[in-house]
């Protein structure tokens, strides 16, 4: 037998830990959010969660710039998200940059207030739990399983939200995924951030804050003189520089290494990391060596996750195009919207394509469902759109707002006692108005 086919079967009992209406896997912006629509809906909700705090990339992978609430200073994602950010902003844990609608935050407060927003909500939390399967009986998923120190546990809901970004629950399940789901991919990048940087000077300070709608925000002093000299001072591959606050002084979020890979395959994701943390090191040494402004600055964090920008998205009911996409195709189950650019960053070399919407977007409720799974929503990176669609919806306002739209869909449906398919979605979107999201 090859290396390839060798395999050992595992056999385990899981301990029942909860039943709930509503079970979300993955605690990021769409998660988390979610969670809190569907226990603010009245349904009993438990979420898993990988780490030991919520946030997904904002926090474990330090993509500090929300993106975005608003299109020329129009908001356009509204209700929990943007209760969020007020109430982040309110202590003190993040700017909002006009007339770009970025959200620039610290990521421990960030932290701090998912959590306390799950609980006052009354969201049962499972954290340092790793999803690892569900079983599915004619399509609908009966448990989730996932392990921790406590061994291999199940939770058993009515309706589940896949939140994990890379789609793995639906993946579980058996949902096909997008064709495009295999390379080329968007590249990863590892965000660190930088302290002893000199962040009052005029380079720094007009790159930290992304005011420049029509450009690509990245900090041109230091790309043009890194492109010059990448051959000669063997600089590996990099994006941007972007550099992004953490709202503390001296200290600069840096989003700048980049590196193809496949995410969802653990072999070529261990190898990603660790050319990631490489990099890291050595674009900081660059910036320390070469400007001023960084002359005295050191690595604080690392992430503690790479960035993924891209992995599955599953095939659901309807797929969103780039055409209907750019063009603002309203249908008749908008639940959300989405104003970012379509924003495409290229694997090998530094470019990145960006083009503007000439108006914000809309996401129907169908591209959070699949056909034949009845008691699966999906939110955040992993819906059903397409690679030009998927480039703008990926931003995380844009995963909150269809985070809280499955999370309220979930909670009804439960209630209803009704599969996904056959939810009454002019009721879904009266009640995201009431709450006020804006479509
Ligand atoms: C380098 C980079 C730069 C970016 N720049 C921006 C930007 O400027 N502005 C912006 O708004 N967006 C930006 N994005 C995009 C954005 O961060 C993500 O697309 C967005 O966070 C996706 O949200 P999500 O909720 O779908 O997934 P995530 O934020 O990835 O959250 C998924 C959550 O699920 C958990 N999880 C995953 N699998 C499992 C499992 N098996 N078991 C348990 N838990 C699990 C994870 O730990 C995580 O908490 C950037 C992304 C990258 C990588």
């Amino acid at each position: 037998m090859d290396e390839a086919t060798r395999s050992i079967e595992v056999t385990k009992r899981a301990r029942i830990a909860g039943d709930y209406d509503v079970v979300v896997c993955g605690g990021g912006a769409a998660g988390f959010i979610s969670a809190i629509a569907a226990a603010r809906s009245g349904a009993k909700t438990a979420i898993v969660e990988q780490y030991g705090f919520f946030g997904g990339m904002a926090t474990i992978g330090l993509v500090t710039p929300l993106s975005v609430f608003t299109y020329n200073r129009e908001q356009v994602i509204g209700g929990i998200p943007w209760e969020f950010v007020e109430r982040l902003r309110k202590m003190g844990g993040c700017i909002v940059e006009e007339p770009l609608g970025n959200v620039a935050f610290d990521p421990e407060l960030y932290k701090l207030l998912c959590q306390q927003m799950m609980l006052e909500a009354g969201v049962e939390m499972y954290m340092h739990s790793y999803l690892s399967g569900c079983r599915v009986e004619n399509g609908r998923i009966s448990a989730v399983f996932f392990e921790n120190k406590n061994g291999t546990e199940a939770i058993c809901g009515d309706m589940y939200v896949d939140c994990t970004g890379d789609g793995d629950l639906a993946a579980m399940a058996g949902v096909p995924m997008q064709t495009d789901e295999y390379p080329p991919m968007q590249p990863m990048s590892t965000y660190f951030i930088l302290g002893g940087v000199d962040t009052d000077s005029p380079m720094i300070a007009d790159a930290m804050h992304h005011n420049k709608q029509g450009r690509n925000c990245h900090c041109i002093p230091v790309r043009e003189k890194l492109l010059a000299m990448k051959e000669s001072l063997g600089i590996p591959e990099f994006g941007g520089p972007w550099f992004c606050t953490t709202l503390r002084p001296g200290e600069v979020a840096v989003n700048m290494t980049r590196t193809m890979g496949n995410a969802i395959d653990n072999r070529d994701f261990t190898a990603a990391e660790c050319r990631l943390r490489e990099d890291v090191f050595k674009v900081a040494r660059i910036l320390r060596e070469n400007f001023e402004e960084f002359r005295n600055s050191y690595v604080t964090t690392v992430a503690v996750h790479a960035g993924i920008r891209e992995s599955r998205r599953i095939k659901g009911v309807h797929t969103i195009t780039g055409d209907e996409y750019v063009n603002a195709c309203r249908y008749p189950d908008s639940i959300s919207r989405g104003a970012h650019p379509v924003d495409v960053h290229i694997g090998a070399g530094a470019e990145q394509s960006l083009t503007f919407l000439k108006q914000a977007a809309y996401v129907p409720y169908r591209a959070l469902i699949a056909e034949g799974f009845p008691n699966l929503l999906v939110a955040g990176r992993c819906i059903s759109a397409d690679k030009t669609a998927f480039a703008s919806l990926r931003v995380q306002a844009s995963c909150m707002g269809t985070g809280q739209a499955a999370g309220v869909a979930a909670a009804r449906c439960a209630k209803a006692g009704v599969s996904v398919q056959d939810a009454d979605t002019d009721g879904l979107i009266r009640e995201l108005r009431n709450l006020g999201a804006i479509i």
